[in-house]
């Protein structure tokens, strides 16, 4: 277990503040995983061992999964998940202005 200095100790999703933490093979029981959400103690690990902006879509995903749970959709659709974390990276890479800072009114 080890903090990232690319990425930050702690991700915010929903108002909630989750710790964000970059582990060597990571494994959830026997499955090799790339990003594990566990909501009930708000970490979300991720697999070390990926490039940066492998992590960084993974995050997106976990993310995106979270958003769902949190809203009550538990029972989502992995296909849209993953639709949804590439697509909203891509679109956020093309266009700077979607990444206005929040202190800017
Ligand atoms: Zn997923």
């Amino acid at each position: 277990m080890m903090s990232n200095k690319k990425f930050p100790e702690t991700i915010q999703i929903g108002g909630l503040d989750y710790d964000l933490l970059f582990i060597h093979n990571l494994f959830d029981g026997d499955t090799k995983l790339n990003g594990h959400m566990e909501s009930h103690i708000a970490r979300l690990s991720v697999e070390d061992g990926l490039p940066d902006s492998v992590k960084r879509v993974v995050i997106w995903h976990e993310i995106i999964h979270e958003i769902l749970d949190q809203a009550g959709h538990s029972d989502h659709d992995e296909a849209h998940v993953m639709a949804l974390g590439y697509g909203i990276m891509a679109v956020l890479k093309h266009n700077d202005f979607l990444r206005q800072q929040s202190n800017v009114v």
